[in-house]
């Protein structure tokens, strides 16, 4: 028996995803806000959450973020209403296992659980497991927030850990600051540029061989910041 939890606000999208998923065989369990989904996702055995972005109380990214930060891997698709790359991106970044923008077919949709179920029976599929990644003298691993260095674990905090793991995810590639604002930031707090390059700085110190000649998390002057790899 396949089990599906639905967290959403929008009665007739609850209604519709219900209806066909019951017709697909799957047991289906519902939640009106970002609140009560992450509660239930805790307290039961899911095969599947679909989980809505623009929510009540808790949105679908912050639900996302803080099942993955606890270490559970249910497997998780985003429904996405405004259809922005940045919402692809920080939907993945925050370990979400696929995400579908609306309008969609229901069709699609439960094509895409398929697969993960798919994926997951087969053992490979990677939600919040994630593996251990070298970036300049540290060892990471960003599904479970641990940085170790040669001499042991290296304290981290989380903002630096979301920006360490965009740059990553774009490796070799330059990230804009204004992208870094946007995506690890959200629209909720305004920080200035100034900010990240704080973050840099502190990044650098535990990163690099020599923090004053980084040679891991380079300046791409005037725009942002590449990580080599
Ligand atoms: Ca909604």
């Amino acid at each position: 028996m396949i089990n599906i939890l639905i967290v959403e606000d929008e009665p007739n999208m609850i209604t519709g995803l219900k209806d066909n998923f019951e017709v697909e065989g799957y047991t289906v369990d519902t939640a009106r806000n970002g609140e009560e989904g992450l509660k239930k996702i805790f307290e039961k055995n899911y095969d599947m959450v679909i989980l809505d972005v623009m929510l009540p109380k808790l949105s679908g990214f912050e639900v996302c973020k803080s099942v993955r930060k606890k270490g559970n891997s249910t497997p998780i698709i985003l429904l996405t209403a405004r259809g922005e790359e940045i919402d692809r991106v920080l939907g993945l970044e925050l370990g979400a296992d696929d995400y579908i923008t609306k309008p969609f077919s229901i069709r699609e949709l439960i094509a895409r659980i398929k697969a993960i179920l798919r994926r997951r029976d087969n053992g490979t599929l990677q939600s919040g497991k994630g593996e251990t990644v070298s970036i300049g003298k540290l060892e990471i691993n960003f599904a479970t927030y641990n940085a170790y260095s040669f001499f042991g674990e290296v304290q981290m905090s989380h903002k630096e850990f979301e920006i360490l793991n965009l740059l990553w995810n774009n490796r070799n590639k330059t990230v804009s600051r204004d992208d870094l604002l946007k995506i690890i930031w959200g629209f909720e707090e305004s920080p200035t540029t100034r900010t990240i390059d704080n973050f840099i700085v502190k990044l650098r110190q535990k990163i690099e061989e020599n923090p004053n000649k980084p040679k891991t998390i380079l300046t791409v002057h005037g725009i942002g910041y590449k990580l080599i790899s």
